[in-house]
């Protein structure tokens, strides 16, 4: 029996973002493209190193990018949209970085979510050009480990029916067409690979853990049949992740010579599978179980009875012992951080940990007398010990939890009797305009903060600034004749970040980034303990707002299902009862508003949508409880009180009934740039609830004229109702700068005043 320890692919951030800094100091051309090349070369090698210190057998190449890996891929094919006038050959970095952030005669590609992850890759488009391999980067990677290290790393490259799923711009016809022209340059990559000396080499199917029909399976089977008799030296692992692999019978059938598992999101399914159908003899499995998603130290007792169930149950003859994804999801090393509550961050383990984990536990499944022993101890120890810590025993609030009763979610009357109350109430014009939350964060908004975090200004000074900001911003809203105002958050940095450091239970991190797109990282919260509210936490700011004037000033909170969505969350909760925890905390802070005469509340919950599974039969069960929590931290209000949410991009066709479900009175969503896709769902599905459309891109500094914005509105009222109608932009306006933000929104206050007139 072999055991080999080796990971998919690991961050390439940098412990200091270096990478990410790298790549900026070149867009500002501070760096010559000889520098950034020569950098990027410094940033890969030192963290192969790094994986090879830390006991790997097999490390994993070609899972550094210069901007995103489906990007690379693309180009490697000579997938270069052509609006970016490309002439072939080996593709220069400006169009590189132009289709990748648009340039000044080309807008960027499309990005969107990697599987359900907070990850962002750019979306290939195929256009029906001639393939061409441009540039084998694999290869170079490869040979650069050999060269440097002396080893025979295992190259990974995105495996062709993920690419070709994730392509887009092909339809059925063509699909043919363009797998047909694909797969020879993969045989090519590949084959080169193998002449130079390589072994394994992982292709990376995370599609093939979705749901997949007959002609889907059938279309896989095709093509791993042509291309492996295209290399038929070549050792193939195919890696899956993020889920159990789908048709599972079928699939671990095809000629690869390996098939990588995840055990950790996959582990009930896939031990199921195991289970029922064996696994072939003749392949080697990558068995996922150490979690690549979260930063928890792993109990590695537990995961080395998983092992052995798993060699027992599939006879399997070699099994390399990984993690269930790659750990670029995952920050680089908890060494960096030096102010975390030690309980806490002795119980994580982020990239570097995992790694370690990775190969102790190989170490002690192959000969059980290992020091790893002790290993073992002290994982199951440092988890006992978080588990012991008070933040995680907050009886108030598990009781509370567990105390929920149905009438907890629902508002008193329903909604049209609430609309005809709130309308009564409020009086509101028609077509009421409105924002989405906030203005501008100029630069001195920022430089302020960040002073005032650093201690150099006092709590007063710092209070002083956002009220003057708040003010001046209720004075331009009045003055543009907006009719529901929003105090701006000013004092905002982050849309969880503000919330946790008022709620107990979370904790922040120093270093501990992930890349979210492109050269972007975000730094998300650690939930490790129960969720609690404590004092108000927006309170102060809203009622400063709304005594500045006569109009309505909206209150503005982030809600539940955003706030876990978008930190790491403890595990040893069900998902859904740290969500009550947070829609409880936040319930109070909705009464707090309500009491202190806040009219309207809004909950927003942009990232309820990109937590949806995988599996389109598990979104009920999601759906369920997340519909429940938001309603749970809105519902205890008076009828009066008009609660709205907002999301920001909404494939609408299959999230009416849901957004319906939140039973929120208004919602606000993003329209402008999917505009006919909502009129023709809404048209298929009507909804009832007020809704306010997004009527201009906020991600544009582009100044919209009053008939586009007309133009749309009468669009949408030929599915919509006008008493059911909102004006407002996409988003919040934070990204944007004033001059940009007032014309547009003068634009769209006098678009809503002509259509008043209209009808
Ligand atoms: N209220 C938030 C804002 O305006 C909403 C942001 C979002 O949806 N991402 O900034
Ligand atoms: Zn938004």
């Amino acid at each position: 029996m072999t055991y080999t320890s080796t990971a998919i692919g690991y961050p390439y951030i940098g412990e200091d973002r270096e990478w990410k800094k790298t790549l900026e100091a070149f867009w500002r051309n501070e760096l010559s493209e000889e520098d950034i090349l020569k950098t990027l070369k410094d940033i890969r090698i030192a963290r192969m190193d790094k994986q090879l210190s830390l006991g790997l057998d097999i490390i994993t190449v070609g899972d550094f990018t210069y901007y995103d890996r489906m990007l690379d891929t693309a180009v490697m094919f000579g997938l270069v949209p052509k609006r970016f006038d490309w002439q072939g050959g080996k593709v220069d970095l400006q169009t590189y970085y132009g289709v990748a952030r648009g340039n000044n005669n080309a807008v960027a590609s499309e990005m969107t979510k990697w599987f359900n992850t907070n990850y962002h890759y750019i979306v290939p488009e195929y256009e029906g050009q001639a393939l061409q391999l441009t540039e084998n980067k694999i290869l170079a990677d490869f040979l650069e480990a050999k060269e440097v290290f002396g080893i025979t790393a295992k190259p990974t490259i995105i495996g062709p029916y993920t690419f070709c799923k994730l392509t887009k711009g092909y339809d059925k016809i063509s699909q043919v067409t363009f797998i047909l022209a694909l797969l020879p340059l993969y045989a090519q990559v590949i084959q080169e690979l193998v002449d130079a000396g390589a072994q394994w080499i992982q292709l990376e199917e995370p599609s093939l853990v979705t749901t997949l029909d007959e002609a889907e399976v059938k279309l896989v089977q095709e093509i791993y049949t042509q291309l492996t008799a295209a290399v038929p030296k070549a050792k193939i692992m195919l890696q899956t992740y993020f889920e159990s692999l789908s048709a599972y019978e079928a699939l671990t059938a095809l000629p690869v010579q390996g098939i990588g598992l995840d055990f950790v999101h996959g582990y009930d399914k896939n031990m199921e599978a195991l289970r029922q159908f064996g696994f072939p003899q003749d392949k080697v499995l990558a068995a996922g179980v150490i979690n690549g998603r979260d930063i928890w130290r792993a109990n590695l007792a537990e995961v080395s009875t998983t092992v052995k169930a798993i060699e027992q149950l599939s006879g399997a003859k070699e099994i390399w012992i990984q993690s269930s994804c790659s750990l670029q999801h995952v920050p680089i090393t908890t060494a960096l951080e030096t102010k975390l509550d030690p309980v806490l961050k002795n119980a994580l383990a982020f990239a570097d940990e995992k790694l370690v984990e990775i190969s102790e536990i190989t170490k002690y499944v192959q000969e059980k007398n290992h020091a790893t022993n002790k290993t073992i101890s002290e994982s199951m120890k440092a988890i006992e010990a978080l588990k012991k810590h008070p933040v995680r025993n907050n009886k108030a609030i598990q009781n509370a939890v567990q105390s929920v009763v149905p009438e907890d979610f629902e508002r008193q009357k329903d909604f049209k009797s609430r609309q005809t109350i709130q309308q009564e109430a409020l009086q509101l014009p028609l077509f009421p305009t409105t924002t989405i939350g906030s203005f501008p964060q100029s630069d001195e908004v920022k430089r302020t903060r960040s002073a005032w975090r650093k201690k150099q200004l006092s709590d007063e000074v710092y209070a002083t600034f956002v009220e003057e900001e708040t003010k001046r911003w209720i004075g331009i809203q009045e003055e543009l004749d907006i009719d529901v105002l929003v105090h701006g958050e000013f004092e905002r940095t982050d849309m969880v970040e503000y919330f946790g450091e008022k709620l107990t239970g979370f904790a922040f991190t120093e270093k501990a980034w992930v890349v979210s797109y492109g050269s972007r990282g975000v730094k998300p919260p650690i939930i490790y303990g129960d969720v609690a509210w404590e004092t108000p936490m927006t309170v102060k700011e809203t009622a400063y707002a709304q005594n500045l004037t006569n109009r309505y000033v909206k209150g503005m909170l982030t809600g539940p299902v955003t706030i876990l969505n978008w930190s790491f969350v403890r595990d040893d909760l069900s998902r859904k009862d740290v969500t009550y925890q947070i829609a409880l905390a936040l319930r109070k802070e909705v009464e707090a508003l309500e009491a202190a005469g806040i009219a309207i509340i809004q909950v927003d919950e942009p990232a309820l949508r990109e937590g949806l599974p995988l599996r389109k039969e598990n979104w009920g069960e999601y759906l369920d409880w997340t519909v429940k929590a938001f309603k749970l931290s809105t519902a205890s209000v008076k009828d009066e009180t008009q609660i709205h949410t907002h999301m920001c991009y909404c494939e609408f066709n299959d999230f009416i009934e849901p957004i319906s479900a939140l039973d929120a009175d208004v919602i606000s969503i993003e329209t402008s740039r999917s505009h006919g896709e909502l009129i023709s769902s809404l048209q298929n599905n009507p909804y009832e609830k007020g809704i306010g459309l997004g009527v201009y891109d906020i991600h544009s500094p582009r100044v919209p004229s009053e008939e586009e914005m007309l133009t749309i509105m009468q669009d949408s009222l030929q599915v919509l109702t006008k008493n059911q109608f909102w004006v407002n932009p996409d988003c919040g306006l934070k990204t944007r700068k004033e001059p940009e933000t007032v014309a547009a929104l003068a634009h769209m206050v006098a678009a809503a005043k002509t259509l008043r007139q209209q009808v």
